[in-house]
């Protein structure tokens, strides 16, 4: 399978063509099941090419309604990225939450959602 991405670690915004060979997860990277990519400018670029045809990852953000203000929402994100195959794990977390004021940006609301935290990305007096 061919892939074609945009590589987004950095401004320039390298094309890149990536040759995934039909082989099983587990058997990626291995001889004869090695994946390349071609059009990137640095290493960066063909780490982040690999892992977004083998394990892509995201940054999840959305919003927890703060239940001693009315009306009041405080945005949140994870802290680190996740598999983008644990989405629907975290966001049906996210949903479930409630927090209090105050609240400041960085706080963690909670501390283990695939792997990693939900924290908050305003501050709320
Ligand atoms: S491949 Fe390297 S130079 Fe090109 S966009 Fe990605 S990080 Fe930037």
């Amino acid at each position: 399978m061919n892939r074609d991405l945009i590589c987004i670690i950095c401004p320039r915004g390298c094309k890149m063509s990536v040759d995934v060979p039909d082989c099983t997860l587990s058997d990626m990277g291995k001889p004869g099941c090695e994946i390349t990519v071609v059009g990137n400018s640095c290493k960066r670029g063909e780490v982040y090419a690999i892992s977004e045809c083998t394990n892509p990852q995201r940054s999840i953000t959305s919003t927890v309604r703060v239940s001693n203000r009315e009306n009041v929402m405080v945005s949140v994100k994870t802290k680190d990225t996740v598999s983008k195959n644990k989405i629907f794990e975290v966001m049906k977390v996210i949903r479930s939450l409630s927090v209090e004021a105050p609240l400041e940006i960085g706080d963690e609301l909670c501390d283990n959602v695939a792997g990693t935290k939900i924290i908050a990305t305003k501050k709320v007096e």
